[in-house]
């Protein structure tokens, strides 16, 4: 389920009503196990939004800051609730299908990512903030 107040909150707070289409959407993408791009979403939701209102619809959520997009090779954008909405995960990416997947990672493994990346940025004296990882591979259906 979309935690509808703090998103409500974050459209007001932009002057930005939260109408019942994207309601759909934040929920539609709370129900997703992973980003979603337009056509993906029109497709689940049974073409309910025309695509074209769906397209604005994914623009203005992401100009207030409630979805993140994701930039996938083949130039796909997919969508998806911004981590303080969501929590922090990462993503498995199918280089057969295209097909992206969230997958959470244990506060220990996670400890350990960040002791790695602070060490490999480290050495240019970057200081890393947040990250997100991409695995790569083949997804169970394709391999
Ligand atoms: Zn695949
Ligand atoms: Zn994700």
């Amino acid at each position: 389920m979309a935690p509808d107040l703090p998103i409500e909150e974050r459209l007001v707070a932009s002057g930005v009503r939260y109408t019942k289409a994207r309601r759909a959407v934040m929920a539609e993408l709370f129900r997703s196990a992973g980003p979603r791009s337009a056509a993906e979403l029109y497709q689940a939701m049974r073409r309910s939004i025309p695509l074209s209102s769906l397209y604005r619809t994914l623009m203005v959520l992401e100009r207030v800051g409630v979805l993140t997009p994701h930039h996938g090779s083949r130039g796909l954008t997919r969508y998806e609730p911004a981590e303080w909405l969501s929590g922090h995960h990462h993503h498995l990416v199918c280089v057969e299908c295209g097909s992206v997947e969230d997958v959470a990672v244990s506060p220990a493994d996670e400890r350990r990512m960040r002791g790695l990346l602070g060490s490999i940025a480290g050495r240019v004296g970057f200081e890393p903030g947040g990250h997100t990882l991409e695995v790569e591979g083949r997804c169970v259906r394709c391999s």
